[in-house]
């Protein structure tokens, strides 16, 4: 986390601040820009610390934009430039809402809620949480590998079977695979896969697990052969003959987090498609790695990753 310090509000104080945040638009505004610059505002386009918020004339009031002003480029800007909501009308008290929510509620938070929380229509709430989940998605996925001893495991999400009987991998399902490499201890990385091929899943360790880790997983013939390629080499539980721990060789921490995010899924998005299961991920690979810290901090994670994120959205 960057600037600790700089920032006006302590931890204990953000958590306060929150609440007021969701419902008066001052307040909103102010909580993000105290996250963002601190005691330090900065211009946006120049980078100059000389500054000032512009005034209603006759009120002696902050603007009703929020506006900022540069002494040096003479150019004006709002906390907004820059960030996931540059480009929305929406007030920021409902971003601050939607924020929380997203950021706290272990089981997800569905965009009918913040709609009818919020009163703004269906798509202004969906477009607001399709844009919180990318503020939420690494920045760096390929500098930000995991170490250590890493369990891999591999499940399908969504969908709802063919027919009865189907295997239990689920395949001939409209299932889409899920893999998840996760740290013991630590964090996780989940994406979505093509199909559970050797290649695919061999892949998607490659993408996520540094090489000096130690890798686990169960004994799908797919990973077969993957621990000469790690440091730590590469131990199996074998679960197809109902083996599910032996020494420290297990595969359950991939499994409670696959648990939370299907509890997550199913409970709140009734039908993810498979083309935006990936937003979901993020969003609970993020409460996954923010669990040690209180609701206020992770709020305000999430807030201060929306910054930069704007042009790369896009791509997502
Ligand atoms: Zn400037």
């Amino acid at each position: 986390m960057k600037n600790e310090e700089q920032h006006n509000l302590t931890k204990s104080e953000m958590v306060e601040e929150i609440p007021l945040a969701c419902s008066d638009e001052l307040a909103a505004v102010e909580l993000l820009e105290a996250l963002r610059w601190g005691r330090n505002p900065a211009c946006v386009h120049c980078g100059s610390v000389a500054v000032y918020k512009m005034t209603d004339a006759a009120t002696g009031k902050r603007n009703k934009r929020y506006l900022w002003r540069c002494h040096d480029c003479k150019k004006q800007f709002t906390v907004r430039i820059g960030t996931v909501y540059e480009e929305s009308r929406l007030d920021l008290r409902h971003w601050c809402y939607a924020f929380w929510r997203a950021s706290t509620s272990k089981k997800g938070v569905a965009a009918l809620e913040i709609m009818r929380h919020c009163q703004i229509s269906y798509k202004s709430a969906l477009f607001l949480m399709n844009r919180i989940r990318f503020a939420m998605a690494p920045d760096n996925p390929a500098a930000e590998k995991l170490t250590g001893t890493v369990e891999c495991d591999e499940t399908y999400v969504g969908g709802k079977p063919r027919y009865k009987g189907v295997s239990k991998r689920g395949r001939g399902t409209s299932k889409t695979p899920v893999f998840a490499a996760v740290e013991r201890h630590g964090r996780v990385r989940r994406q979505v896969v093509a199909d559970v091929s050797g290649r695919t899943l061999k892949r998607a360790i490659r993408e996520a697990v540094d090489n000096q880790a130690r890798i686990l997983t169960d004994d799908l013939p797919s990973y077969q052969g993957i621990g000469s390629e790690y440091a730590g080499g590469h131990d199996t539980i074998a679960h197809s003959t109902k083996e599910y721990v032996c020494g420290d060789i297990h595969t359950n921490t991939a499994e409670s987090s696959f648990a939370l995010l299907k509890r997550g899924i199913t409970g709140i998005y009734h039908s993810v498609s498979k083309d935006y299961l990936h937003r979901y991920l993020w969003q609970f690979d993020f409460l996954w790695n923010t669990r040690n810290m209180n609701d206020g901090e992770r709020t305000a994670l999430a807030i201060r990753a929306a910054e930069g994120k704007r042009l790369m959205y896009r791509a997502a």
